[in-house]
């Protein structure tokens, strides 16, 4: 595939671009924030941005982000409480930051 000649080098998406691709792949099964970055090609702590713009867009709308609590992954302690779409640093109770 010949590549043009004015496409830049990393190519960037725009905001409203990335976040669509992003609900495309909410529709579906449970996607993790790596798998989002990997689909959409953004690094992961981005996701996490959009994904918080996403949730307040589809509340006008009726519609709910599935949250699926992160675990812990030495433990399994679940940070049920957890309000913020970013991943837990540390587990609270075994301080393992193997973080699901
Ligand atoms: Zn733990």
């Amino acid at each position: 595939m010949k590549a043009r000649a004015k496409k830049p080098t990393i190519p960037s998406l725009k905001e409203d671009t990335v976040r669509h691709a992003i609900m495309a792949l909410l529709g579906g099964e449970a996607v993790s924030a790596l798998d989002i970055s990997r689909e959409v090609r953004i690094p992961e702590r981005e996701v996490y941005g959009h994904l918080e713009h996403i949730r307040r867009t589809l509340r006008t709308t009726g519609l709910r982000l599935q949250v699926v609590p992160a675990a812990c992954g030495e433990c399994g302690f679940i940070f049920h409480k957890r309000t913020r779409l970013t991943k837990p640093g540390k587990c609270p109770v075994c301080r393992s930051n193997h973080i699901s």
